[in-house]
């Protein structure tokens, strides 16, 4: 548990494993998570207006536009829960989104405390998301929309972390190893931020 609001985001490509890894931090520091993948996965599902909307373009590996998305987190964000902290996984994806949180957030007097990214291998990501979707058959992980996600990510999501970095926020965190070696990684970078409390020895 944390004395006061860490508000978190982690980012990695498909495949590199932050849906998982943002649960687990959320849970040692006591924060929701706000995934809007699961958001918008969620929604399709129920067959919401909203799930209708967006179902053919993640399907088609595709972002959802702008400002329906910052809309949708604005609107999470301004939850009870997310009052004492949060970490986001999958937003901000592109500079536009960057630029929706920073106003969002400076309107609350808020800034987000440090960004987590998950460093993976390309060839390790696809392995990965072709095992996931072995085991799990989502619509958007065929060869062809991992493909389109995946340089997505590059060349949109990637030059977010320029901006981040230059208010000396990023953590690059190694996104090779065993599910605990990884969030005892990002634990130990929080920490060095004075965001989480050292393990008790
Ligand atoms: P994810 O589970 O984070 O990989 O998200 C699944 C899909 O949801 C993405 O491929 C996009 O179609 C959509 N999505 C999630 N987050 C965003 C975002 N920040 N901006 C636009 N689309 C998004």
């Amino acid at each position: 548990m944390t004395s006061r609001p860490v508000r978190l985001l982690i980012v990695g490509p498909q495949g590199s494993g932050k849906g998982t890894q943002g649960v687990r931090i959320a849970e040692t520091l006591g924060i929701p998570v706000i995934s809007t993948g699961d958001v918008f996965r969620a929604n399709v599902a129920e067959g919401t207006d909203l799930g209708l909307q967006v179902k053919s373009i993640i399907d088609a590996g595709q972002l959802v536009p702008d400002e329906l998305t910052s809309a949708v987190v604005r609107d999470r964000l301004s939850q009870p829960d997310a009052q004492g902290g949060f970490l986001l996984d999958g937003y901000p994806r592109n500079l536009p989104q960057v630029m929706h949180l920073d106003e969002f957030l400076e309107g609350r007097d808020e800034a987000l405390d440090a960004v987590v990214v998950l460093a993976v291998p390309r060839e390790e990501s696809i392995a990965r998301l072709a095992k996931r979707a072995h085991e799990q058959g989502r619509a958007d992980d065929t060869d062809e929309v991992i493909a389109a996600r995946l340089s997505i990510y590059e060349t949109e999501t990637a030059p977010i972390l320029g901006v981040y970095g230059t208010r000396g926020i990023v953590d690059e965190v190694d996104g090779v190893g065993t599910l605990d070696e990884i969030t005892a990684r990002i634990i130990a970078a929080l920490e060095a931020r004075g965001l989480a409390r050292p393990a008790a020895a």
